[in-house]
């Protein structure tokens, strides 16, 4: 499916096409592609080929078609589904099926989407290269011995190998972003907030967000305004209605560059950073001030303790949100005689070590004596990163960053737990604070494939201001990336 979104859903709503024919042509290119990039857990034909149909006769009979209207989207395997299985990649999940749709799978049915299975991820988003998936890892569709990223891997690599042109993921601290830059596509994690999290399974719920994957800014504005809240059954979802994040893109992409003040913090470009991540986020810098922007120098000293926090924070509030899982309410169970046996049969066979070991240290931090020393001490230092970033937009519009420290790695390379927490060193303070974030390529290697990305960042529930800025340095940069 080499279209874009906006492409297909006007060829179906001028009868150009039926979906049926967008299904087949789906269908194809993952049948081509799949064995080798593994991006589904779930996938169905039978049942593409018939929601295409009902769909089709839907239109038929003159159902209203909108922006998404037959328009293929995958969905991250944290969402629940009531016509399909939802694992969230771990074994303690293997056959679950929830009692119902996520509100974002509700909101897509609605608008006539045309749903195309589940995407692979870490188990339960905990992970940066979805090699910690219980059904073995995806591969990078750029370059096929690297990772895709992750936890979102499966629904970054299904737009990038041009199987659909949008998917849905979860970011906590950089699950989408992070495999969109590895992938070479957009990633948006919108303003905490933005979107319901009712049916996303819960990882660390103080930073868990749904966002967009697609291969420009259009697309994924178009797929956040469909799915944008509010939402009265999820408490943490803003109560004002979301902005028309398609329609406030400028006519002309680059009118949104002209005196924008683009900040470049100090510590985002540490010597550690991959020197050509540096080359290519600094030329994004150019190519936004030869467009009219101003680049303004800006701090955020607090960078470095982003991990520590992000983590211990997300530790702690996963230990409690995956207490629920134990051989009782939801999937297989394992052997024991007593109630507390079978519950450590079951837990101690189906979760993997990387949950395990999170399990333990969000118990350890939390536990009488160490909470105040630990959680509670993340939670002050949350409190200061999020004041940093707001000093931070008092001198500009929009904070320009890598959105990784280095290009995609190969599988395996990543063997000890820390080096892969620090993949996220770019991306887990704007989840702290809250903040709307993107990343973008913005540079390609020379006779290959892949690509360098940028992430943007602005203020508290300025997604619209965030797209833009996004779309105008897409178009800027042009279809044909800077080598890095
Ligand atoms: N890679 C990070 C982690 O392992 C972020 C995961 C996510 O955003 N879900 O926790």
């Amino acid at each position: 499916m080499t279209k874009s979104a906006a492409d297909l859903a006007a060829a179906v709503r001028d009868g150009r096409r039926t979906i049926r024919d967008v299904a087949e042509e789906t269908l194809g290119a993952i049948e081509h592609r799949e064995g080798e990039v593994h991006a589904f857990l779930h996938l169905d034909p039978a049942e593409v080929r018939a929601r295409a149909d009902a769909l089709d006769a839907g239109a038929r009979a003159g159902a209203e078609r909108g922006p998404l209207f037959g328009v293929p989207v995958a969905l991250k395997d944290n969402l629940t589904t009531r016509d399909a299985p939802t694992t969230c990649g771990s074994r303690i999940l293997e056959g679950y099926r929830a009692p119902y749709d996520a509100f974002v799978v509700e909101r897509l049915r609605e608008a006539g989407a045309l749903l195309v299975g589940k995407t692979n991820l870490d188990e339960f988003a905990m992970g940066s290269s979805t090699e910690r998936s219980a059904y073995g890892p995806t591969r990078n569709p750029l370059d096929a011995t690297r990772v895709p990223g992750g936890s979102s891997g499966g629904s970054a690599a299904a737009v990038a190998a041009l199987f659909v042109p949008l998917s849905l993921g979860s970011d906590t601290g950089g699950s989408i972003r992070q495999p969109a830059a590895f992938c070479g596509i957009v990633g948006m994690k919108p303003t905490y907030g933005r979107v319901s999290r009712r049916g996303l399974v819960a990882f660390a719920s103080s930073l868990d967000q749904i966002g967009v994957f697609a291969r420009n800014v259009r697309d994924a504005a178009r797929l956040l305004e469909a799915i944008a809240g509010p939402d009265p059954s999820d408490a943490t979802c803003l109560a004002e209605p979301p902005e028309p994040y398609e329609r406030l893109l400028p006519a002309n992409p680059l009118d949104a560059l002209r005196g924008l003040r683009v900040g470049l913090p100090v510590e985002t470009f540490p010597e550690t950073l991959d020197a050509r991540m540096g080359k290519a986020v600094r030329n994004a810098g150019a190519v936004f001030e030869k467009n009219g922007a101003r680049l303004v120098e800006v701090r955020l000293p607090l960078t470095r303790y982003g991990i520590p926090t992000y983590c211990l924070i997300a530790f702690c509030e996963a230990s409690a949100n995956l207490a629920r899982y134990d051989g009782v309410r939801y999937g297989p169970r394992g052997e024991g005689g007593t109630v507390d046996e079978m519950m450590s049969a079951t837990r101690g066979a189906l979760f993997g070590p990387e949950v395990k070991r999170r399990i333990l240290l969000g118990t350890f931090a939390l536990s009488e004596g160490y909470a105040e020393a630990y959680y509670g001490q993340a939670q002050r230092v949350r409190t200061r990163i999020r004041r940093e970033y707001a000093d931070a937009f008092e001198r500009c519009d929009v904070l320009l960053t890598p959105a990784t420290p280095g290009l995609p790695f190969p599988l395996g390379a990543r063997s000890d737990p820390v080096s892969m927490y620090l993949e996220d060193l770019f991306t887990v303070g704007p989840s702290l604070a809250g903040l709307p974030a993107l990343s973008l390529p913005c540079a390609q290697e020379a006779g290959s494939k892949l690509r360098a990305a940028c992430q943007l960042i602005a203020p508290l529930r300025h997604d619209a201001r965030l797209l833009a800025a996004a779309a105008g340095i897409e178009a800027a940069l042009g279809p044909n990336l800077p080598a890095y």
